[in-house]
């Protein structure tokens, strides 16, 4: 698998030089595949990769530049080694012949790999329950510290939602009450955000003995790194060190999606409106250093501030409430952020000083005097601003978070 990884990265770099490399008016699909077709047949070890993975490469190079001319993504660019996602495209479902041979076990039979077992987390349309409507169109399979995976692409066939007729909620996304909710139902993963001395815990979801034991794996590493000599090659110990710290983070990160996927479950079952505030994160985790010139201030705390900010994984959250509330009928709005932190959610007023600390809401306005938990203030400002119709009308496609402000939206509703 590692393999044909590694050739779907390499042909996709030479299918970029290739094109880039191109005179515009030679740029075709057909040129393309026929590229494909020789570079796997000259070059052996390209040709590891399954033809049709090779044109999902393909596929993807192309969704790639047409996201950046419909502006939703950059320009695309070579895969480095180390810092790219390794994966392989399965297109067409029936080379798959998937089959459930256990309660917990399932078989796929991968190209070129052969029959694998894998572990049945979801339910699929195999078998019986397998039709023109549904069924399993393809996979990808996808590796992280802990191991490869395979995700099913399927197509089924569900009847529309009733509409959920359940009370309205705001959401205030933060770090110290992950989430805060109008009502006062917050929902809290029970890790602390900081350390006892103030900093932001970057291992918030490991258990105190996990903790320890990525210490001491980090002093190993530290220490092998100091016994390897100038322009020596990193050892295979080393490597292993590095490979179980990496394990360590990779679990850490998939709690912190279960409890994602839990919470935002339960939110779209529960409430019929949900209301988030638009946040622009790539705003909020700019980095603190600044220049050599005006260095910033405060570069350790806004760093660590940035890992809770990512940990919380907050345009994530969104996406999940966005399409758990559609599945259950329900609706789902975002309004405008400005101010939602800093005014009394009970007379309205923005005064100086009244977010006393990072947690406490004070209103100073006299005849008011409310208060209150801040992310719980901010909940309830963002209710308040979708109840006086200031929700944003949402632009359908993808990776709304990211989009710099000029560029258009794939398709307006
Ligand atoms: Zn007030």
């Amino acid at each position: 698998m590692d393999d044909q990884a590694h050739a779907a990265r390499t042909m996709w770099n030479c299918l970029h030089d290739w094109w880039t490399m191109l005179p515009k008016e030679r740029r075709s699909l057909a040129a393309a595949d026929a590229a494909i077709r020789q570079a796997r047949q000259e070059i052996d070890w390209l040709g590891v990769l399954p033809a049709q993975a090779a044109q999902a490469v393909l596929k993807t190079y192309l969704q790639a530049w047409r996201n950046c001319w419909e502006g939703r993504s950059g320009v695309p660019n070579f895969k480095t080694r180390i810092r790219t996602v390794m994966s392989v495209d399965v297109p067409q479902g029936r080379d798959l012949n998937v089959t459930r041979v256990h309660r917990r076990w399932g078989m796929v039979s991968i190209p070129k790999v052969g029959r694998v077992r894998f572990r049945w987390t979801q339910d699929l349309p195999v078998g019986k329950r397998a039709d023109a409507d549904n069924r399993i169109t393809g996979a990808r399979m996808v590796k992280d510290p802990l191991g490869w995976h395979i995700a099913f692409r399927i197509q089924t066939r569900e009847s529309k939602p009733v509409p959920h007729t359940g009370p309205e909620v705001g959401i205030d996304l933060g770090v110290n009450v992950p989430l805060a909710l109008s009502d006062g139902n917050h929902q809290n993963h029970g890790r602390a955000p900081r350390l006892p001395d103030g900093t932001a815990d970057r291992d918030k979801w490991l258990n105190p003995d996990e903790k320890a034991k990525l210490l001491r794996l980090e002093q190993r590493a530290a220490q092998r790194r100091a016994h390897r000599g100038p322009g020596e090659k990193t050892s295979r110990r080393l490597h292993h060190t590095y490979d179980q710290i990496k394990q360590l983070r990779a679990r850490a990160t998939r709690r912190a999606a279960d409890w994602q996927c839990q919470t935002t479950t339960a939110i779209a079952k529960q409430y019929g409106t949900v209301v988030v505030e638009q946040l622009q994160i790539t705003n909020m985790v700019t980095s603190a250093r600044g220049t050599i010139e005006e260095p910033g201030t405060n570069v350790a705390q806004k760093s660590g501030l940035n890992r809770s900010i990512a940990q919380e994984a907050w345009g994530r959250t969104v996406t999940m409430l966005a399409y758990k509330t559609a599945r259950c009928g329900g609706t789902f709005a975002k309004v405008p952020a400005p101010g939602t932190s800093r005014r009394c959610s009970m007379c309205g007023h923005t005064t100086p000083g009244s977010r006393e600390t990072q947690a406490l809401f004070v209103c100073k306005n006299p005849g008011c005097g409310w208060i209150g938990n801040a992310d719980h203030n901010a909940a309830r400002n963002v209710l308040h601003l979708y109840r006086m119709g200031h929700a944003l009308i949402p632009a359908a496609g993808r990776a709304v978070v990211r989009r710099a402000k000029r560029v258009k939206p794939a398709a307006a509703r």
